[in-house]
């Protein structure tokens, strides 16, 4: 190990930016076999392992990186997969920079950071290649049932963690595939879908009993699940988009950010020929508007798409955006071009879309989270000229306790549901929720440490009833 002083930081080969613009592949190659434990042996082995306290799953990293430089990638799989049920995904889309890697203590001296992500990819690669990643079901069965609404990271972590339990898992989603923003947020170049769908066969193969097509509150009413269930777990993410107030919104050629990428991957997944014409970047003059991960994908899909221009407007500058600067590098090599410190004030045009008339912005005081609040410049206006206007500025919980008819489902100010932080359930009996309807618009990542947690709590709820149910009599023998 501590191979960092001689070794330079080498991230598996990524494909030219004028391929990349050709398609929806992956952008980054498979490590060589002997290039991963090059890199892996890069780590010092930290006492204190930085990396590790800032992954939300609190991954074994410097354990599973020494196996790996040591060859032994079996057993480097299995520990990184004893706390992750998804590593293959989160070493693809997890922001490294945000969390393991950029507190990688090789990093902070300017030595580059061990690369975590691709490491832990190309170990679960290598799992699923050579058939070490195989579905355990439970060898005893429990006779109760917790009903799951969502398949997204939140509800599907959830769900191989019961089901390890013992209990029978019934999965509810109103979309007509297993993986939520998984499958139809996040585009093809970021994590290719198979990968996903192969996670949704091995869940099936743990007897998960999936019922799609199923929106709860229009198809089944949430009552019924709970009468079905002895548990509830709600982890139906946040899906309303926020709404950007300006003169222009309402003209032909807006679009809302899902609507696009959902209708990319759908095309991307063979579900429709073409793309819907009002969806399609094709030939058109894109803006984007916003700077989270969710525009860096919707610039990245215009470039893909065949977009004549793509610009993205940012009202704060590069280093307060909250995307992955990562993300943004891969999307100016694409050939985005990023108007930062620029806020829209009208969308004009005829029967359409025509232009975007934006105002510049310089950065002002701070305010109580301790960033800089975006003011305007007067007098600098500028107009882009715009076939289309994706709108991407986040994501708010819908109501859900209208939506289940449940108007006892107790919610925060945000909308998103209230739990109790230790128990993660909510104030009804048996009804837990986790992920992003929990969190707000969060990450992956955290969406599957919520579910995992969420899992660990359920049984113990469930325990206490058997328990509490069918007590030790005094004096029994067993
Ligand atoms: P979701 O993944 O949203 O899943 C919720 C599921 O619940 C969905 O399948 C939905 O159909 C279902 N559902 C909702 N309501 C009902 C109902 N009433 N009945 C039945 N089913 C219902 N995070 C990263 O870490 N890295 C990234 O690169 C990244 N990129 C992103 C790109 C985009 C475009 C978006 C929008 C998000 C991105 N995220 C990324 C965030 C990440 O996808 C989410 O934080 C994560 O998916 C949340 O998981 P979840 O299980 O809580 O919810
Ligand atoms: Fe890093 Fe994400 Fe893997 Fe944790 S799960 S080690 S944060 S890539
Ligand atoms: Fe290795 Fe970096 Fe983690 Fe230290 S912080 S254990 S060097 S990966």
């Amino acid at each position: 190990m501590l191979g960092f002083v001689k070794t330079a930081q080498e991230l598996p080969e990524k494909r030219l930016a004028s391929d990349r613009r050709q398609d929806f592949d992956e952008i980054y190659r498979a490590y060589a076999a002997d290039k991963v434990k090059e890199q892996a042996n890069r780590c010092s082995q930290c006492g204190v392992p930085f990396c590790q306290i800032h992954c939300p799953l609190q991954n074994n990293i410097p354990d599973w990186l020494k196996l790996t430089a040591e060859g032994r990638l079996q057993e480097a799989w299995e520990l990184s997969s004893a706390t992750n049920t998804f590593p293959e995904i989160c070493g693809r889309i997890c922001p490294q920079d945000r969390l393991c890697e950029g507190n990688c203590v090789i990093e902070q001296s300017g030595h580059g950071t061990v690369t975590i992500g691709s490491i832990e990819k190309y170990l679960t690669d290598t799992a699923w290649e050579q058939g070490w990643v195989v579905a355990q079901p439970p060898k005893t069965e429990r006779p109760e049932t917790i009903g799951i609404i969502g398949s997204g990271p939140a509800g599907l972590a959830a769900a191989e963690q019961l089901r390890r339990q013992g209990f029978g898992v019934d999965v509810y989603d109103r979309y007509d595939r297993i993986g939520g923003l998984l499958i139809y947020g996040i585009p093809n170049f970021k994590l290719e879908k198979d990968i996903v769908e192969r996670r949704g066969q091995w869940l099936r193969d743990h007897g998960i009993r999936f019922q799609l097509n199923t929106m709860i509150g229009r198809d089944i009413h949430f009552s019924e699940l709970q009468q079905k269930h002895d548990a509830v777990l709600i982890a139906t993410g946040v899906y309303k988009a926020r709404p950007l107030d300006i003169p222009g919104i309402d003209l032909a050629g807006v679009v809302p950010a899902l609507d696009f990428l959902t209708a990319s991957n759908r095309a991307g997944l063979g579900d429709m020929a073409m793309i819907d014409k009002n969806l399609n970047a094709q030939g058109k003059k894109i803006v984007v508007i916003g700077g989270g991960d969710t525009a860096m994908d919707c610039v990245r899909t215009a470039i893909r798409q065949g977009a004549t221009s793509v610009r993205c407007l940012y009202r704060r500058d590069r280093a307060n955006m909250p995307g992955s600067q990562r993300e943004v590098s891969h999307a100016e090599e694409e050939g985005v071009i990023f108007e930062w410190m620029m806020t829209p004030t009208s969308i004009t045009g005829k029967k359409r879309v025509e232009q975007v008339e934006a105002q510049k912005m310089r950065l002002g005081a701070a305010d109580r989270a301790r960033r800089r609040i975006p003011e305007a410049v007067p007098g600098e206006t500028t107009a882009f000229a715009a076939d289309m206007v994706i709108t991407a500025l986040g994501f708010d919980a819908e109501d859900l306790p209208s939506l289940f008819d449940c108007p006892a489902l107790p919610v925060t100010p945000h909308g998103t549901i209230a739990v109790h932080p230790a128990s993660m359930m909510t104030e009804l009996d048996g009804v837990f929720a986790a992920g992003d309807i929990v969190r707000g618009a969060s990450l992956v990542v955290w969406g599957i440490r919520d579910g995992r947690d969420a899992a660990t709590a359920i049984t113990q709820h469930l325990n206490k009833s058997r328990d509490h149910t069918n007590p030790v009599k005094k004096g029994a023998t067993k």
